[in-house]
């Protein structure tokens, strides 16, 4: 008889085979994003997405990150200090579905329509916090942020919006403040305090709409950039507390160009670039297929003097890159919510546009010098505004625009109609305010798949109305989503 192994070679064999086995198994469970892309679309429900998609491309679905391989919704809820994470059910499915009533007021006692700066907590906590807290619990306790989190293992951190900095997002990605409406202290804290390699946005006190204010120093508005005094620091731009300071758009444009593969060698350690806007950044590139459409729109110096969300976005990219550990940025599309308070469709398409651009640019950044195996993108919102809904939602009995339950008569949630390319859908606001609907949670990349691991529920009338699986997760999830997919403790 041929002996063909000893059973000591067999074992061998075996334990060879199995060692590699389990490295190849070690070091794809090892594998971790070293970039994070989180993008929010402030007060972006699916159908203000519908209705920005409508107007880009004339066709449901037709987004680049509508491609991405997860995608689910979230319930942005925020909670009361009587709420218990363990017990409320804060999204119960189907009571939505009852009328406006419900989806405009609560759906549960302990779990009111939130506002960003609670949404803005949890997406960058974990935890579910009341209205106007910026990382701090309902209990008033402060939170390490996912900010802190990369400062901690050494990656850099970005933040930017066509809102003001300290506005409610951009200071949950990154400040600390127990109330969203102490700009000034935000924004010194973001300015003198922070670790932040990039800080994009607006606030400028000297210019709005691109055009310069017409008032003495003293009688200009600092509250958004740290007071005057860190201001007229700052924006000499010799070096205060590290940063570099930009306000023109030019300024940005070039940055954006200074992509990895033109070796760059003068990119800035810190930035703070300040749009030429007091307050939101017009929406320049928000056109579907015609420039002339913003052209006609804006003034040229306004155009001249507004950086692009896109080319805020590319610059981020530019100088984190710079970090070989990685990095963590937030990009807002921030005035999407404040199109929808005031019942504008078309503001809302464009401010959509804007933001829809900024993502495309991202993904094509990311695809050339990084890739999906070091990167993770997620693209969501922190909550709808407007109860936005198609035409015949309401008989407008009043012809005001605006539902008023005792007047005007709820026929359906009207499906959104499709409009030709450049033509703004036809639509219905209930509401001026926030909702409880459900908002878009998309993500793509090392990673991704954590958040079908984390689903707390599925609404299916969600899952008909706006062709997904229906399955939800918490905006709190998308903080457990960065965390794990990144590896960071
Ligand atoms: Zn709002």
């Amino acid at each position: 008889m041929k002996k063909v192994f000893g059973w000591g070679v067999v074992a061998t064999l075996a334990l060879a085979l199995s060692a590699s086995a389990f490295d190849a198994a070690t070091a794809q469970e090892a594998k971790k994003a070293k970039n994070v892309i989180l993008f929010i679309g402030d007060g972006m429900g699916f159908n203000s997405d519908l209705l920005g998609t409508y107007w880009r491309y004339g066709e449901a679905g037709a987004q680049s990150y509508h491609k991405f391989p997860v995608q689910l919704g979230s319930a942005t809820f925020c909670a009361t200090d009587k709420y218990d994470p363990k017990k409320d059910d804060g999204y119960p499915v189907g009571k939505i579905w009852e009328g406006p009533e419900a989806a405009m007021h609560r759906l549960q006692e302990n779990c009111p329509t939130t506002d960003s700066a609670a949404s803005g907590t949890a997406l960058n906590t974990g935890v579910k916090t009341q209205s106007g807290r910026i990382g701090y619990s309902k209990d008033g306790k402060k939170l390490e942020n996912f900010a802190d989190i990369n400062y901690r293992a050494g990656r850099s951190v970005g933040v930017v919006t066509t809102v003001q900095i300290s506005h409610a997002t951009p200071a949950a990605t990154s400040a600390h403040n127990i109330n969203r409406g102490n700009y000034e202290e935000i924004s010194k804290e973001q300015i003198n305090d922070l670790p932040l390699t990039v800080l994009f946005g607006a606030g400028h006190p000297a210019y709005n709409r691109g055009s310069k204010i017409n008032k003495k120093p003293e009688d200009l508005n600092y509250q958004f950039v740290g007071g005057r005094e860190v201001w007229e620091a700052v924006s000499k731009d010799n070096g205060y507390k590290g940063w570099k300071f930009i306000d023109e758009r030019e300024k940005f444009a070039e940055l954006a160009k200074k992509t990895p593969d033109t070796n760059p060698t003068d990119l800035p350690k810190k930035i703070l670039g300040i749009g030429r806007d007091n307050g939101d950044m017009l929406p320049i590139d928000g056109f579907a297929d015609d420039e002339s459409f913003v052209e006609e729109r804006y003034s040229a110096e306004a155009i001249a003097n507004t950086p692009t969300l896109t080319e805020m976005t590319l610059g981020a990219l530019n100088v984190l890159a710079q970090n070989d550990k990685g990095f963590y940025l937030m990009v807002e599309g921030g005035a999407i919510d404040h199109a929808n308070h005031g019942r504008n469709a078309q503001n809302s398409a464009l401010e959509h546009a804007s933001f829809s651009k900024a993502i495309d640019a991202a993904i094509e950044w990311v695809e050339k010098y990084s890739s999906w195996d070091d990167t993770i993108m997620i693209v969501t919102s922190d909550h709808e505004t407007g109860c936005i809904w198609g035409a015949g939602t309401f008989e407008d009995m009043d012809e005001n625009g605006k539902f008023d339950p005792k007047k005007d008569e709820f026929n359906e949630f009207a499906e959104l109609e499709e409009s030709d390319i450049g033509e703004c859908p036809e639509v219905q606001y209930l509401s001026s305010g926030h909702s409880h609907w459900l908002v878009p949670f998309y993500a793509k990349g090392q990673g991704a798949e954590i958040a079908n691991e984390l689903v707390r529920g599925n609404d299916e009338t969600a899952a008909d109305m706006w062709d997904f699986s229906g399955d939800f997760i918490y905006n709190s999830d998308v903080f457990n989503v960065m965390k794990a997919a990144s590896g960071l403790k």
